[in-house]
């Protein structure tokens, strides 16, 4: 084992299942967003030259002063089982955290080889967590790519952290879950602030020290809708669930806070002239995209999750037209106020069979497909204008103010596609 250093509703009548070959990233990715998010925490990926590959192609634009993520490297002379695994994680781990004393939170992220699954990571971090005294916090979680796509990796991660929260007593609080953009995180907080929720929380926190607590009077809010297991999670600790669609676009916006101010007995008043002004605002700004995309047809493959709140915003705030909007999985508890919002008939698959959802694609011929990377260069060799999705999670995308850059985000790949003809 080497350590290898990376630089820095209506809902549709019916729902298209299918199982075949996918095509997504899986849950490593994760760590692209999350090693922003969580300022002093590293990832260390367990796995093999391809998972150290993708991390490093994945976040190549990171070349910041120190890395925070790394791959310790199962060799071959570790698959042949000459060396014991959990000796050189042992030593890997320590050697470490003695370079890095900064290091305040130190994931150990699992991936899908199979010498890798054998390795009980979790059993790893525990031993290790109580050997190191919590200083650093060590956790595992898996970013394996088998059956899974790579939004999980946060789901997974988040989960992980969960167990560690404090106990929050009699305390009530709000817990905004997902990792959003710092900048979104302020906006988010003035406009609770402002319509009198006074405890506010974000999981994940910028900080391993800020971490929020949790308890029976804690009410949680998602901001992503890949969350499942870590609602499971917050849920087991006593935390309920606050169900609203996601904050994306200014109508998802809106709803998201309201469900939230409802929840905490606010007065719908209060909630509505603290928002009037930023959703006016951003229905404005929006304005201008909307002309660029308006009777657009869009087809969703299944990759990030996000699909549904996605086209839910285009639908209704930008005026698109949805041919078919693929999803990985169909979390009904966690989408049920999305697809209410869904215009009628609006053709939902759940899975992925790709070879045929690429023939549905091609048969009606949309303006612009959102799709994974492996999917985007073909298409656009065949002249269909495509949208990485995994962009959608890098950029920052929710609340009021993001609203525009978001439809743009869309607007963008048509204006290219429509040069490139000229
Ligand atoms: Fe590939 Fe699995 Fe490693 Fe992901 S975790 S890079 S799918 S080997």
């Amino acid at each position: 084992m080497s350590v290898c250093t990376t630089a820095p509703s209506a809902t549709a009548p019916d729902i298209i299942r299918q199982r075949g070959q996918r095509e997504v990233f899986c849950g490593l990715t994760g760590i692209v967003w999350l090693h922003r998010r969580i300022q002093d925490a590293f990832f260390l990926v367990v796995g093999s030259r391809t998972c150290a590959h993708l991390v490093q192609s994945a976040a190549g634009v990171m070349i910041f002063a120190e890395p925070r993520f790394a791959t310790a490297i199962i060799e071959e002379r570790d698959l042949a089982g000459r060396a014991d695994l959990d000796d050189e994680l042992d030593r890997v781990v320590t050697r470490l955290i003695e370079r890095r004393p900064d290091i305040k939170l130190l994931f150990l992220v699992g991936s899908c080889p199979s010498e890798v699954i054998k390795l009980d990571l979790t059993r790893a971090a525990a031993r290790l967590d109580e050997r190191f005294g919590r200083l650093p916090r060590i956790l595992a979680y898996s970013g394996s790519g088998i059956e899974t796509t790579f939004t999980e990796g946060e789901d997974a991660c988040l989960e992980a952290l969960v167990p560690t929260l404090a106990d929050a007593g009699s305390t009530t609080s709000l817990m905004v879950v997902g990792a959003v953009a710092d900048i979104v995180e302020d906006q988010f907080r003035r406009l609770f602030t402002a319509i009198g929720i006074e405890r506010v929380d974000f999981l994940p926190a910028r900080h391993a020290g800020a971490m929020p607590a949790v308890g029976p009077h804690t009410k949680f809010i998602l901001a992503q809708p890949f969350l499942a297991a870590t609602a499971r999670a917050l849920h087991e600790r006593g935390a309920r669930r606050i169900a609203a669609p996601y904050p994306l676009g200014a109508e998802g916006t809106r709803l998201w806070i309201e469900a939230a101010a409802a929840a905490f007995g606010i007065d719908p008043a209060r909630t509505e002239s603290v928002l009037a002004l930023p959703a006016r605002r951003a229905t404005e700004s929006l304005a201008a995209v909307r002309a660029k995309l308006a009777g657009r047809k869009i087809f969703f493959f299944p990759d990030s999750q996000l699909e549904i709140p996605l086209a839910r915003f285009l639908a209704r705030e930008c005026g698109v037209e949805l041919v078919e909007v693929g999803t990985p999985f169909l979390h009904r508890d966690l989408m049920d106020a999305e697809l209410a919002l869904l215009p009628f008939a609006t053709q939902l698959s759940e899975g992925q069979d790709v070879e045929r959802q690429l023939d549905r694609c091609r048969a009606e011929q949309p303006d612009l497909v959102i799709c994974g990377l492996g999917l985007a260069n073909p298409l656009e060799a065949e002249g269909i204008a495509t949208k990485w999705s995994i962009e959608l999670v890098f950029s920052p995308i929710h609340g009021f103010e993001q609203a525009a850059d978001l439809a743009n985000l869309f607007a963008r790949p048509l204006a290219r596609r429509a040069l490139l003809s000229v």
